[in-house]
């Protein structure tokens, strides 16, 4: 049986059905291997599980475990493929992403082992008694370090938050044969993929993000967003007064009650920055505004302002853009 490195940092990887590992699966390795030696967990129906173990390798895992499971959703049965993954590695620390599955995996796996779980992570670390995790919270007012007082921690990292990045290895893959008990007590009898007729990045994974708030003033105002997002490449993002006056659907929305992004430019138009917006963006490794009040919120957060109308600002930002795009 493979032996796994004492200071074994146990990663769970999402899959898609298209035969890719998850977008943040790098930075969860680059993670883990900052603070111990990365061990992956892939855990899918049989079809791509080879590809995902070699991506999984590629970006760092210096073993891959990989267990069929019949769902990559049923986060029941993920849940048993990391329980079991965890009693063969025995672990200094579970890491896996903030996101929608990943954190019920999580919170099943810790609630079973009666384990400490940390959520939304933007950093792990050593110290002299194991792995903590870094954390930004009340709207990105403090920063916090949580740690365990007993056991490994199960930490869901925040996507886009780690920069660094692991080496590649060979693949060095055990297959796990999950035990009873994994029946499913939901069948997924169907799946299809939401169409999405937008060649735009998701705003979760995207590495640019352009938002809009209530200073878009319309629905057919707000395309100016769209028209600078796509001039950027960027996913699209909103305040939740531009949600709740219907400039844009809900899942666009950023901050405490909507989704929390980390890309590398955040461009805010026409949002004043309150608390629970910040909540969602703050994390952003360069922040941009626009807005026409000097004294909103947001500035103080912003690495580059400029005060003004977004409707006189944008228009020659999209110019400046596209002439240079056109050189
Ligand atoms: C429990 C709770 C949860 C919440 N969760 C969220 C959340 O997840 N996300 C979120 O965003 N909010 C959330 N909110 C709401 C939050 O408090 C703010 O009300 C909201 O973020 C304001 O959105 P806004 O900045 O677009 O609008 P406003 O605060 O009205 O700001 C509009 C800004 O646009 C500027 N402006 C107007 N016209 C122009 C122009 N032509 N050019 C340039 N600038 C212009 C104005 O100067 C102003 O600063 C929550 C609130 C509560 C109580």
């Amino acid at each position: 049986m493979t032996a796994f490195a004492a200071d074994s940092i146990l990663v769970f990887l999402e899959t898609t059905a298209a035969g890719e590992l998850a977008k943040n699966s790098a930075e969860l390795l680059g993670a883990a291997a900052g603070v111990g030696t990365p061990v992956a967990l892939v855990a899918a129906p049989g079809e791509h599980l080879e590809a995902f173990a070699a991506q999984a390798a590629q970006a760092g895992a210096s073993a891959v475990l990989s267990a069929v499971v019949e769902s990559a959703i049923l986060t029941g049965q993920l849940a048993d493929a990391l329980q079991q993954a965890y009693d063969l590695v025995q672990p200094h620390a579970v890491l896996l992403a903030h996101s929608l599955t990943s954190r019920e995996v999580a919170a099943r796996f810790a609630v079973r082992n009666k384990l400490a779980l940390s959520v939304d992570a933007l950093g792990v670390q050593r110290d002299e008694q194991g792995v903590i995790a870094s954390h930004s919270i009340y709207g990105g007012a403090f920063s916090t370090t949580s740690a365990p007082t007993f056991g490994a921690p199960v930490i869901t990292v925040r996507v886009g938050s780690i920069e660094a990045r692991a080496q590649g290895q060979e693949p060095a893959v055990t297959a796990l044969e999950l035990a009873g008990g994994t029946t499913p007590d939901i069948q997924v009898l169907d799946l299809k993929k939401a169409e999405s007729n937008s060649a735009r990045p998701e705003l979760r994974t995207a590495t640019k993000v352009v938002s809009g708030g209530r200073g878009l003033g319309s629905t057919e105002q707000f395309d100016l967003v769209y028209q600078l997002a796509d001039a950027l490449g960027a996913g699209v993002g909103a305040s939740r007064a531009a949600v709740d006056a219907g400039f844009i659907e809900h899942a666009a929305q950023v901050g405490q009650t909507g989704v929390a992004v980390s890309p590398q430019l955040y461009v805010a138009l026409g949002i004043s920055g309150a608390i629970q917006h910040k909540a969602g963006m703050q994390t952003a490794k360069t922040i941009v505004a626009i807005n026409k009040d000097g004294d909103a919120p947001i500035f103080e957060i912003a690495d580059f302002g400029i005060v003004g109308d977004v409707f006189k600002v944008v228009p020659q930002v999209i110019s400046a853009l596209e002439a240079r795009k056109a050189q």
